[in-house]
């Protein structure tokens, strides 16, 4: 794979795109400017990478908009070596960001194919999750809570309790719940049994599945 002057041109394209949609972090769009997001595609769609779109990754699965990855991003509010369980691994894309951004990244993916090729492809990118695990996201990883930030990248229909309860005290979850839209909530963990919610508009992700079904 190759990460062309062309490319990396149309990441520029893609960068000046996200300012205007609103994104502001100069870390963030710096990352995304890093980060060949071809490399997470398919190589026969690798011209699709710089659309600000989801796109197919198979198992009817999809790699996030980058809109949609800059702003849940932006929402966690990230600090270096914070722990971040991150729910969804697809593509591997967002957990690249996360490292990129100095993140210790704990990464769950209940579908066995992009599970074994994220696997895979993020050392190859250099990217060294310190977990990626094969299994289901609202279980979470109870043996390593608990953690500063819990990053959903799929819809939940209601917000996952065991997954709560690994959130550290000061700690957030940015989720997005509902049913065919969902709303983009950030849970700030105030106390043992305290957690304030706030809503950051409608986006569409693919459904948070539970168990095998
Ligand atoms: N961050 C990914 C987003 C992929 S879409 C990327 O940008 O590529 C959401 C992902 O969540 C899908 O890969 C889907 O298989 C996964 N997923 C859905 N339900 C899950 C669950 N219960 N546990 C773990 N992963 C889940």
């Amino acid at each position: 794979m190759k990460d062309t002057p062309k490319h990396q041109g149309l990441r520029k394209k893609l960068i000046n795109q996200l300012i205007e949609k609103g994104i502001r972090s100069k870390e963030i769009l710096t990352v995304i400017n890093k980060i060949p997001r071809h490399f997470f595609i398919d190589k026969d769609f690798e011209s699709h990478a710089y659309i600000d779109k989801a796109f197919p990754i198979g198992s009817e699965q999809t790699i996030s908009q980058p809109y949609t990855v800059a702003f849940q991003t932006s929402l966690l509010e990230l600090k270096e070596n914070e722990k971040v369980l991150e729910i969804g691994t697809g593509s591997g894309y967002q957990t690249a960001i996360l490292i990129e951004l100095k993140a210790k990244v704990y990464t769950i993916e209940r579908q066995h194919h992009l599970f074994r090729k994220a696997k895979k492809n993020l050392p190859l990118l250099g990217y060294y999750p310190e977990i990626i695990k094969y299994g289901d996201g609202y279980l979470g990883l109870k043996e390593h809570a608990p953690f500063d930030k819990i990053l959903i990248t799929a819809g939940a229909v209601e917000i996952p309790k065991k997954l709560l309860l690994q959130l550290k005290i000061g700690g957030v979850m940015i989720i997005p719940v509902g049913n065919n839209t969902q709303k983009m909530t950030h849970v700030l963990r105030t106390g043992e049994n305290k957690y304030q919610k706030k809503i950051f508009g409608e986006f569409s992700f693919v459904p948070m599945l539970k168990n095998k079904n």
